[in-house]
């Protein structure tokens, strides 16, 4: 299960900074997923709130999670355009190819494809 692995990594690096700052709990973990990352947003609540019920240091704590559009970009033309998102199981081993709505070449994305821890809000 993708979003399992990726929450225990999310619950480890937002540890790992709280002792750092020697918090007594974590409040708050928001994490932005590019929809081009396909993540699923209720999967991934669902597996964070798992670990953390096993972790007293997050009793309580609250996941804000957002989305965040893909957005790819012309090598040729520049022009800018949010990409729908349709699932496709190869996407998950290399990028989509993407071709540009005004001159059909190929372009690159260049947001939506990350996983981003954005801020944990702490008690000290
Ligand atoms: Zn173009």
């Amino acid at each position: 299960m993708h979003e399992f692995s990726i929450a225990s990594q999310i619950i480890s690096i937002a540890l790992a900074e709280a002792k750092r700052r020697y918090a007594k709990r974590v409040l708050e973990i928001k994490i932005r997923i590019g929809k081009f990352s396909f993540i699923n947003p209720d999967q991934l609540k669902f597996s964070l709130e798992a670990i953390a019920s096993m972790e007293p240091s997050l009793n309580g704590v609250v996941f804000s999670v957002s989305e965040e559009d893909a957005v790819a970009k012309c090598i040729e033309c520049n022009y800018q355009w949010i990409v729908e998102c349709k699932d496709n199981p190869l996407y998950h081993y290399s990028p989509p190819i993407v071709r540009c709505p005004r001159c059909n070449n190929i372009s690159k994305l260049v947001k939506g494809r990350d996983c981003v821890i954005e801020g944990i809000c702490i008690e000290v």
